[in-house]
């Protein structure tokens, strides 16, 4: 049996913590490959590291005086090596990272030096051998992950190594360059990673006891889900649900590997299980709602669109032209109502206009901004009658306009969208529906 862990950064804030993550690892042999982010916050006001090297090389790119913000991202590295009582000296790689800063190595080169240093100060600390991410995991000329080769060069390497840490976030192109993956990259390295090891598990150890029914920020306390499948997770992620990376599930869903998202705070609970099918029921009908503000609808009238043959095509086309992507596209039998986000289609809506006009010669067009869209998703949803009723009753006792309604045949997810200030009232009542009164 061999688990992939990737432990993010505030599991690897301090010392402290580092304590805590080398006990988890050593508690079970099985977990024979760790993925390490960079040192996250110790405090709600501190700073991550990966900021602090941003903010660091922004100075060194615009020829200004760094040497402050590299003192004090070296005594963050400095604080966990000596209270781990580490004899592993990272001086000759600060002196590299000055030399690199100066000769302007790249963004991502600087940001990326979070996780190297973070790994080799864990493997040093386990014992583990190091293996350096630009080694082992590729991008193209283009700077698109090559997965291919990745997982061609990443497991032969790794077939070597009983145990090893690969640290997260980054990887190199074809000239040797370094690139890293959006914020919060380390997730997908450690899917990455688990891939490659054929691994039975991918834990993902954060400071949560995993992935909650909906935002914190919102409901009060709100309760666990036990499971969930890789697509409901895809619908919740994209909807906002920030727990794991969205890019993370790829690499596993493929290879059919669980990820268990896990508490480095609360070793004891069992957290999240991210599986791809699942025979268990959900507690609830739903199994998460998420949502997202920020979003216009454009309304397209013209009479008989129903019969008018490519009227759609040419509708989106005119957003094709300007390089805005949609969200839904909910008809009707003379209108057609396409959502985009707004802060993309600001700037460019008299020019999507004018191209309505010239391609799909509509009646009329209405624009309508502030909204915002919220996704129920639960797998439980196809075999309940009536959940779309339960959801609409509870929005309208609680006041809520609904603009827009989705479901698709899949009956995995219900889109549903309000006005930008009905959003926190809406999730309310549909968790009160479904979670709390149980419905
Ligand atoms: N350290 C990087 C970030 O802050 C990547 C990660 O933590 O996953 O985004």
């Amino acid at each position: 049996m061999s688990k992939v862990v990737k432990f993010g950064g505030s599991s690897l804030a301090s010392a402290e913590q580092f304590k805590k993550v080398g006990e988890i690892i050593c508690s079970d042999p099985d977990r024979r490959y760790v993925v390490p982010s960079a040192p996250g916050k110790r405090f709600k006001a501190d700073t991550k590291v990966t900021d602090m090297l941003y903010a660091c090389y922004e100075l060194a790119e615009a020829d200004k005086d760094f040497e402050a913000g590299l003192s004090a991202i070296e005594e963050r590295y400095e604080e966990i090596r000596t209270g781990l009582g580490l004899t592993v000296s990272l001086e000759g790689e600060f002196s590299l990272i000055r030399e690199n800063f100066k000769a302007k190595a790249g963004r991502d080169y600087a940001a990326s030096r979070g996780e190297y240093l973070n790994g080799i100060l864990m493997a040093a600390y386990l014992d583990y051998e190091f293996i350096d991410a630009a080694e082992v995991i590729f991008f193209d000329g283009e700077g698109n992950f090559d997965a291919e080769k990745t997982n061609g060069v990443l497991s032969a390497r790794l077939e070597k190594h009983e145990r090893a840490v690969v640290p997260g976030f980054y990887g190199a192109k074809p000239d040797g360059s370094v690139k890293t993956f959006s914020r919060g990259g380390s997730d997908i390295t450690g899917s990455i990673v688990a891939k490659a090891a054929q691994a039975d598990v991918y834990e993902n150890w954060t400071d949560v006891s995993g992935i909650l029914v909906a935002d914190p920020s919102i409901i009060d306390n709100p309760k666990g889900i036990d499971i969930i499948t890789y697509r409901e997770l895809r619908e919740l992620s994209y909807m906002g649900f920030n727990v794991l990376h969205e890019d993370a599930i790829f690499p596993v869903r493929q290879q059919g590997i669980p990820i268990n998202i896990r508490n480095t705070n609360a070793p004891e609970d069992n957290g999240t299980w991210i599986v791809g099918s699942t025979c268990q029921k959900t507690k609830y009908v739903i199994t998460g709602i998420a949502g997202k503000k920020g979003f216009c609808c454009i309304n397209i009238e013209k009479d008989m669109m129903n019969t008018e043959i490519g009227f759609g095509r040419k509708v989106l086309q005119a957003f094709e032209e300007n390089g805005i992507s949609f969200e839904h596209v909910p008809s009707g039998i003379d209108t057609m109502t396409v959502f985009v986000h707004q802060d993309e289609f600001m700037h460019k809506e008299q020019k999507v206009a004018a191209g309505l006009h010239r391609l799909a010669k509509p009646d009329s067009i209405e624009i309508e901004s502030d909204l915002a869209l919220i996704a129920v998703v639960g797998r439980g949803m196809k075999s309940t009658r009536g959940t779309a009723g339960r959801i609409f009753s509870a929005l309208s006792h609680a006041n809520v306009n609904v603009k827009m309604i989705d479901q698709g045949s899949s009956e995995l997810n219900i889109i549903i969208g309000v006005a930008n200030e009905d959003f926190d009232i809406a999730i309310k009542a549909i968790y009160d529906i479904f979670v709390l009164t149980k419905l």
